[in-house]
């Protein structure tokens, strides 16, 4: 899809001004050698692309994935999403853009990701030595910092995930561990592009740390507690494989993404994704106030979320529908109740109503139903009355036993 751009002398021949108004030799050289166009292109290509995201508000469609990110990013305990889609549907522009979106948190300054509130949980010792000393002395421990994307390559080892031994930093026996990913993603999200080709013994680490919100790593004498409180985003294609049940009943949020159908939004998607290409802060820089109001408006509904009350009669409607679906797992209402509270939120509204559930039910209920489970309840139901009736039969008056 990138277009490049030819630097052969006969496609630039119509660009090129007559020789006779170069001002030097260098400005003529630079136009043949077709280096001005390369020197830009070379800096889009570099490491500073990475920093300017594709706008979030620029992707065209995809309404349901949309929402579904922005009731996650205002509401961290509806414990993630997961965006299941064909290829080349903008899952992952669609969660990397979500960098531009993201407010901001306090942020120890400290590499072993001391905070505050460990000491107000576990004491000055849980803390490195140089924390404790500041803490002493009343000096901050944390900074404001933006909530980070990161992501987990899948070919990560488990050591990379939890951490491991350091070798470059002996300050003290207990922190001689190097932070993984894991505790890398605390108060940030955690994106896996192609999560159910992950290797089970990362999903297994995955698991504890989202259940537990911190995990514990042990190397021989040495061990440490990390917290691992994160925003857990998946993609993945359908195509590809299976998702474990476990994995997949941790993601609060289930989005089915389909390419887009209407020609015109097609056409749209198109010319906006060509833009970003030819000129990313160009692109970047016509959605710059929207993306401002939009971040703005996630903040404020952060800091509501915490007002935001579930009606006795909504939270009933809500369970029934759940039990009439049929789905067993109690993260079903969790997510239904915590992403209608965020829509709430989102709405500057401080009561979910049976619109808020409405608009989150089909994203928070999809994907939760398992037929094996309810096979395998029907016939552990018909064994147990086979059971109670052959109790019946040997405890009746007339029984005799058969010799
Ligand atoms: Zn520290």
């Amino acid at each position: 899809m990138v277009e490049k751009r030819s630097s052969t002398p006969e496609s630039q021949g119509t660009e090129l001004v007559p020789v006779t108004s170069v001002r030097s030799l260098k400005e003529l050289l630079d136009r043949v050698t077709g280096r001005e166009i390369s020197s830009s292109s070379l800096s889009e290509e570099s490491g500073i692309a990475e920093a300017i995201p594709f706008p979030f508000l620029a992707l065209v469609g995809q309404r349901e994935m949309k929402l579904a990110l922005l009731l996650a990013l205002i509401n961290p305990a509806i414990g993630g999403v997961l965006l299941v889609g064909p290829r080349g549907t903008g899952k992952t522009t669609a969660v990397r853009s979500l960098v531009d979106l993201l407010p901001m948190i306090p942020r120890s300054l400290c590499y072993y990701g001391c905070m505050p509130e460990d000491i107000e949980s576990g004491g000055i010792d849980a803390v490195c030595p140089d924390c404790a000393k500041k803490y002493a002395q009343g000096d901050p421990l944390t900074k404001p910092d933006k909530v980070r994307l990161v992501e987990l390559p899948l070919n990560a080892r488990l050591e990379d995930v939890i951490g491991g031994i350091d070798e470059r930093a002996v300050v003290n026996e207990r922190f001689q561990l190097r932070r993984g990913l894991l505790a890398q993603a605390d108060r940030n999200i955690l994106y896996v592009d192609e999560v159910n080709l992950l290797s089970d013994e990362v999903v297994d680490a995955l698991l504890d740390a989202a259940s537990q919100g911190s995990y514990s790593v042990r190397r021989g004498a040495v061990s440490a507690t990390y917290w691992s409180r994160f925003v857990f985003i998946g993609s993945m294609n359908p195509e590809e494989g299976r998702l474990r049940p476990q994995i997949q009943d941790r993601f609060g949020l289930r989005v089915i993404v389909h390419g887009l159908a209407e020609l015109e939004e097609r056409k749209e998607a198109y010319r906006r994704v060509h833009s970003y290409l030819t000129n990313r802060r160009i692109t970047v820089t016509e959605f710059i106030t929207e993306t401002e109001i939009a971040r703005q408006e996630i903040q404020t509904a952060r800091s509501l979320i915490g007002q935001v009350i579930l009606p006795d009669e909504i939270a009933r409607y809500g369970l029934d529908l759940i039990g009439r679906i049929g789905i067993d797992s109690l993260r079903a209402e969790i997510t239904l109740f915590e992403a209608a509270r965020a829509h709430a939120a989102a709405d500057a509204r401080t009561a979910v109503t049976i619109d808020d559930i409405r608009a989150v039910t089909l994203m928070s209920l999809r994907l939760r139903r398992s037929s094996f489970i309810s096979n395998y309840f029907e016939k552990q139901n018909s064994e147990d009355e086979e059971i109670l009736q052959i109790q019946e039969r040997v405890l009746s008056p007339g029984n005799k036993t058969e010799g």
